[in-house]
């Protein structure tokens, strides 16, 4: 099950829970929480870096430029045990 980050939109209005960030598991089917299971105050999930990557499909991910820009080197295997390196 995902782990969402969950923070106070008005940090400075919320429990010790909701002031820091905190993390609930939750089902993608259900719906993003709005309040604060502690103290009831308006809260917003964070975009983690990890849902903003995965929104990469795999070919961009695995792209010749986006591996470069990682700082991946990318080697082609042409057969007889020669590579060929491509970024
Ligand atoms: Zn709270």
């Amino acid at each position: 099950m995902p782990t969402y980050e969950y923070q106070a939109l008005e940090p400075n209005a919320g429990c010790d829970l909701c002031r820091a960030r905190f993390e609930v598991q939750q089902s993608m089917r259900d719906d993003a929480l709005t309040a604060c299971p502690e103290c009831g105050q308006p809260i917003t999930r964070l975009i983690s870096r990890c849902d903003i990557s995965t929104q990469m499909s795999d070919k961009a991910k695995l792209s010749d430029k986006n591996l470069k820009a990682k700082g991946f080197t990318k080697l082609v295997n042409e057969g007889g045990g020669k590579f060929r390196k491509v970024t």
